[in-house]
């Protein structure tokens, strides 16, 4: 039985998926202990019943407006005087933007141990992490012998289960020193409905998509999905979209339910953002292309012809 503290994350005025996610690993490794969470900002609150609908017994709110947008300093600074008052074994966030980012600084702080970008925990006599390493070409397993864990875990890869708590509030007073950067303002790049990171589907182009006119049929397909676009780097380099957009090893890990590859030839490096995904469909002029040794579906042919046809299709359904 183990006591887990879930730092919850929002966006656009809604918890993320990912929070939801780690609310449920939160509940294998507490094993009949206790779940708690936090969530920082202003309107805390107001996520209290969902927080609570997937296992959180106890929720605590740190309110104070300069915790509305992550700042390193801040969310530093409020997570750590959580973690004093709950003195939980384990901590677990999503492994975001926010997640990579804080849980060192506060790892560092706590000289614990930091486990980054699991994708699965075994539960019994001792608690083993699994993540990827070498491009996600092998997996490292994982065991912290002292001290408490810290762990953030890969969004879409581990389904959210409801489990009703009680989600008891406590309100935290945690007053804010010395930040030393504030954010304020975010102008979004691109406009894409679906947050990338937590598409369930993803239509992705790569060189073979040929000027950022042909990301057009894509973004269709995307749409009649209810899905986002991707890109691999090779198209953002060409300037055909957005780099927010890129897949990979050095862009951003998905792990959707359904990834269409669209004239992307399965380069190490984007298979390393995007191999974790639950079902692939590579569309691909090149018998030989590299996507087709990791896809569960191939389409050998012109992208140009075939995604219009697929979109045709799933608009009828
Ligand atoms: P290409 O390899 O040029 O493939 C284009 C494909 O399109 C071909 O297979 C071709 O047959 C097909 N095609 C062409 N026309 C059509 C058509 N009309 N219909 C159907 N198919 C067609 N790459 C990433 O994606 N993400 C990363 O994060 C990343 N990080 C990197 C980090 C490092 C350190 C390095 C060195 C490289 C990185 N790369 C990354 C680049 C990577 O090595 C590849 O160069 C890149 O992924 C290739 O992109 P691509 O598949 O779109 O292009």
């Amino acid at each position: 039985m183990k006591k887990v503290l879930v730092l919850a994350e929002t966006k656009n005025g809604k918890l993320r998926n990912v929070s939801l996610e780690v609310l449920t690993v939160a509940g294998k490794i507490a094993n009949g202990g206790e779940i708690n969470a936090c969530i920082f900002g202003s309107d805390g609150e107001k996520f209290r019943e969902e927080l609570a609908k997937f296992g959180a017994q106890k929720i605590y709110l740190v309110e104070n407006a300069e915790l509305n947008r992550y700042t390193p300093d801040g969310f530093k600074q409020a997570l750590l005087k959580v973690i004093e008052e709950v003195q939980p074994e384990v901590v677990l966030t999503g492994h975001t933007s926010v997640g990579k980012d804080l849980l060192p600084r506060v790892a560092v702080r706590l000289n614990a141990a930091l486990i980054s970008d699991c994708i699965d925990v075994e539960v019994g006599e001792k608690i083993i992490f699994t993540r990827p390493i070498y491009s996600g070409k092998a997996f490292q397993k994982k065991e912290v012998t002292n001290g408490i864990v810290m762990a953030t875990i890969r969004p879409n890869n581990i389904e959210a289960k409801e489990n009703q708590a009680a989600g008891e509030t406590f309100k935290i007073l945690a007053e804010l020193k010395d930040l030393r950067t504030m954010v304020k303002d975010i102008v979004k790049k691109t406009s894409g409905k679906v947050d990338l990171s937590e598409a369930k589907i993803i239509v992705a182009g790569g060189r073979g998509v040929k000027s950022a006119e042909g990301f057009k049929p894509l973004q269709e397909l995307a749409d009649v999905l209810g899905g986002a676009v991707g890109a691999s780097r090779a198209a953002c380099d060409a300037g055909y979209c957005d780099y927010s957009l890129q897949i990979g090893q050095t862009g951003k890990v998905v792990t959707p339910d359904l990834y269409i590859a669209c004239g992307i030839s399965g380069a190490i490096q984007h298979l390393a953002g995007m191999s974790s995904s639950k079902v692939i469909v590579a569309i691909n002029k090149d018998p030989e292309a590299n996507i087709f040794h990791i896809a569960d579906y191939g389409i050998v042919g012109d992208l140009f012809e075939v995604v219009p046809l697929l979109t045709e299709e799933f608009k009828k359904v």
